[in-house]
């Protein structure tokens, strides 16, 4: 039985860890909205500092390049949208 096995690479926007740091609050999990949206990351001490819409005051998202897996098809056209989770070690 041989295994098809998929080449794969670490992905570098995350460091191949999966997650990457909130782009919207910076990983401060608070921002400062203007009309509706966030304007900038912000201290929680900061008066008008609400907790990130984005990743619900966690710091950080799921890498949006390679959805959480941390691994990407060798040659991956970066920010081409065409990620897809990887099981290299799968099946
Ligand atoms: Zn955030
Ligand atoms: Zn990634």
């Amino acid at each position: 039985m041989s295994k098809v096995t998929v080449p794969v690479e670490a992905c570098s926007i995350c460091g191949a860890r999966g997650w990457a740091t909130c782009p919207t609050c910076q990983g401060t999990t608070y921002v400062i909205m203007l009309s509706g949206r966030p304007f900038r990351p912000a201290a929680s001490f900061e008066p008008d500092a609400v907790r990130c819409p984005t990743c619900h005051a966690y710091g950080a998202v799921v890498c949006p390049e390679c959805n959480g897996s941390g691994k990407l098809y060798q040659g991956h056209e970066y920010g081409s949208g065409r990620n897809r989770l990887l099981r290299p070690y799968g099946g």
